[in-house]
């Protein structure tokens, strides 16, 4: 069995505080989706976050997300070298049904 995905609980100041339920609910539901990608789909996201114009720093992200500012650090310089060191052929067949067309019956 898959062990159920654990949500990380936003550590910023405003989660903290507990006021502002928006954006409290907004950090819920990335850190859900979050939740439910594989690792290094989740470090590539955060460090899509981490490169945006008046994006919050790493180490802001890291309170947010749970990753840490490495793990960040690390998915940056991956989307920066474009991703060329990455198994591209294990995604691709969880994506798409295509090679299973190729595949033959016995006999
Ligand atoms: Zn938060």
């Amino acid at each position: 069995m898959r062990p159920e995905p654990i949500v990380h609980q936003c550590e910023c100041e405003t989660c903290k505080a507990g006021f502002d339920a928006e954006i409290i609910q907004s950090h819920q539901r990335r850190n859900l989706f979050l939740s439910r990608l594989n690792e290094p789909q989740r470090r590539w996201y955060v460090a899509t976050l981490s490169e945006a114009a008046d994006g919050p720093s790493d180490r802001q992200l890291a309170l947010l997300t749970g990753l840490d500012e490495k793990t960040i650090r690390r998915g940056k310089a991956e989307l920066q070298d474009q991703l060329s060191a990455l198994p591209l052929d294990r995604q691709r067949r969880e994506g798409g049904g295509r090679l299973r067309a190729e595949k033959k019956t016995r006999n």
